[in-house]
């Protein structure tokens, strides 16, 4: 007996847009074709679990790949569906047979028993890519008979008896011309891969081998006599029905957390570590996310965050609900609970979604707090991979900063790792809370060591995102601090006193005639040292925007306020006092001191290096022409 009926509920506007919908994801009708097949184990499995059904254990899904039919198949041992189920649950479009099915069969623990679907969409996606599509169907009701349902483009269909003799469902595709690519194993492979790797139910993937196929292969070779026509070779499992992030934390190893990382991310890095997000309440989310090692600069570093709704993979990197500087790590995040098949629009606006993307910034926050409180070596240990992770963080999102304020740590150039107070409780001085830190320890070593002279702690800034970071903590960090670069003054490198204006005018006319910068400025201080006759310094507001215009290459010439700064104690100082404007030697000193002073915080360019070379032979020569008299 043969039957024909046109979807209820208006299908002709829905079919559209559920084309549309799918356009830019095709691929994802097995996901939700397998995920029904889970749904239905997952069903049967509680009705045997309340003793309704008998209890079995040979629950899979199987998808069968058959080239030469032109047909996928999905076939689940589930509960199946009547015919009357079948009208109500895939002929009403929209119509969630897994939302009725919960509110009868509410688990007592208030779960949802593991049911992948929500929206009632799900099973036409298979449209998307099939000219025909079958359901038989064995329901696991005492006396049900077998279904067939046939249907061309998802709106009319023709319902018949099927000769399905167990029980559960089997869903033929018949590939459109122009999908025909879901006909190669390796596509389906990797499709299952991306979606179905961790469903909860064994997924298993084979492929029917056509007579020709079999003549095609051995063709070359001996083997004349091969079995019967047609055969399935054995089929493999392609999933992992126990994720490793459902694992109570406790119980999950080391090289269980890097061999998942391993396999999930094909990172052949080791990960540094990683957090593991285990919460019933107030949201039921569970994940692992860990922090890769960086390989080049912060910017090149892409993660990926992989999100999971009941063990079925969503998407990659949803910014909704990861926020977006925690995508820099690598990670899997499964949220049974969230509405995914709805827009992004929706998301963005969900108060729960917000609610959701806070409450994992904070556990990333509190775990690295943690981390630093129970294991601070090893936490210095990778802070030097994590830290721009963490800044970026601080700048992207202040909640996230007020929380691992305590946990930030400054490498000081011996290598140290100081956190904020105990910066400020070893150097602040006179309620001035200066950080002094060196962008380039390297270059600025002359500068550096004039800091450690004194005993102040200097930080090495030196990645891209520090700029930032400095200005962040400067004026949203609100701990009231301010960055010195240990070349932006003498700050606590002079002593205190009178400084003798005519003496200091009198130089910084030699100096601007000697070198021909008539708007030098020069100041004269004591220094505490008594090696360096000067120093250059470069004003550390003005130096920050000169950079930013050169970074921005948007041509505003700002000019930095610089300034020569001489040691008014040092003999070459007290020399030039002295010395006569005009004479050879006073403008060779002088271009010598402020080439000195310029090399102790950066490289000279080309020319003047030259220059430089050339001048500091003609000073020895003179030097030792002077000794032999
Ligand atoms: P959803 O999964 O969101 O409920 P679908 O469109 O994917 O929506 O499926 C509609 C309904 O059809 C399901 O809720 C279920 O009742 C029924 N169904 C689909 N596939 C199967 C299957 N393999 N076995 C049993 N029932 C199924
Ligand atoms: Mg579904």
């Amino acid at each position: 007996m043969s039957e024909k009926g046109t979807i209820s509920i208006n299908a002709q506007n829905i079919m559209p847009v559920i084309k549309k919908w799918l356009y830019s994801d095709k691929d994802i009708f097995l996901r939700e074709i397998v995920s029904n097949g889970c749904d239905a184990i997952a069903k049967y499995k509680l009705l045997a679990l309340k003793g309704e059904a008998p209890a079995r254990d040979d629950y899979r899904v199987d998808v069968i790949v058959d080239k030469a039919a032109g047909t996928l198949k999905i076939t689940d041992n589930g509960i199946g569906m009547t015919e009357d189920e079948v009208v109500k649950y895939i002929c009403q479009v929209a119509f969630s047979g897994a939302e009725e099915f919960l509110k009868q069969y509410k688990s007592d623990e208030g779960e949802n028993g593991g049911i992948i679907g929500h929206f009632g969409l799900g099973f036409y996606s298979a449209f998307m890519v099939s000219s025909r599509v079958e359901i038989d169907s064995l329901s696991w009701r005492e006396g049900a008979q077998s279904v067939h349902w046939s249907s061309e483009d998802g709106m009319s269909y023709e319902l018949s008896a099927s000769d399905k003799a167990d029980v559960g469902t089997c869903i033929t595709l018949h590939l459109n011309d122009d999908e025909k690519e879901f006909l190669e194993k390796y596509t389906v492979r990797s499709v299952l891969d991306k979606y179905c790797a961790f469903m909860p139910v064994p997924i298993f993937l084979s492929e029917v081998k056509a007579p020709e196929d079999k003549k095609d292969e051995s063709a070359g070779g001996d083997a004349e006599d091969k079995p019967e026509a047609q055969s399935e070779e054995k089929p493999e499992q392609i999933n992992d029905v126990n994720p490793l992030w459902l694992k109570r934390p406790a119980d999950c190893t080391d090289e269980e957390y890097r061999a998942f990382y391993h396999k999930v991310f094909h990172d052949y890095e080791e990960p540094l570590f990683w957090i593991h997000l285990n919460a019933e309440y107030p949201f039921n989310l569970k994940g692992i996310l860990y922090f890769p090692k960086i390989k080049n600069e912060f910017s090149a570093s892409e993660g990926q965050v992989k999100l999971y709704s009941n063990q079925v993979f969503v998407a990659d990197n949803i910014k909704e609900i990861i926020p977006e500087f925690l995508l820099l790590l690598k990670g899997v995040v499964d949220c049974p609970d969230l509405p995914l098949n709805v827009s992004r629009s929706f998301l963005q606006n969900d108060g729960y979604v917000k609610k959701l993307s806070a409450y994992i910034t904070r556990k990333v926050a509190d775990r690295l707090v943690t981390e630093f409180n129970t294991k601070r070596e090893d936490y210095q240990k990778y802070w030097d991979d994590i830290h721009p992770f963490v800044k970026y963080g601080c700048i992207r999102d202040e909640k996230f900063y007020d929380r691992v304020k305590d946990a930030l740590l400054f490498k000081t150039v011996d290598g140290e790792y100081l956190t904020l107070k105990e910066y400020g409780d070893r150097n602040y001085k006179d309620d001035k809370k200066i950080i002094f830190y060196t962008s380039d320890p390297k270059r600025q070593a002359q500068m550096v060591k004039l800091y450690r002279d004194q005993d102040t702690d200097v930080v090495v800034l030196d990645t891209l995102i520090d700029n930032n970071f400095i200005s962040f903590m400067e004026y949203g960090g609100k701990e009231g601090m301010t960055f010195k670069r240990v070349d932006a003054s003498m700050e606590g490198l002079t002593e205190t006193g009178e400084s003798d204006e005519d003496t200091r005018k009198a130089l910084e006319e030699k100096f601007r005639k000697a070198l021909k910068q008539p708007d030098l400025t020069v100041r004269l201080e004591k220094f505490r040292t008594g090696e360096l006759p000067a120093m250059i310094t470069v004003e550390e507001q003005s130096r920050r925007f000169s950079e930013m215009a050169k970074q921005w290459g948007n041509g505003m010439a700002m000019p930095e306020q610089r300034a020569l700064v001489l040691n008014a104690a040092h003999p070459l100082i007290e020399y030039l006092k002295t010395a006569d404007t005009d004479s050879d030697m006073t403008e060779m000193v002088c271009n010598q001191v402020l080439d000195l002073a310029e090399m102790s915080r950066q490289t000279l360019d080309p020319e003047r290096m030259v220059a430089f070379l050339s001048r500091s032979n003609k000073l020895l020569t003179i030097l030792c022409d002077a000794e032999k008299k």
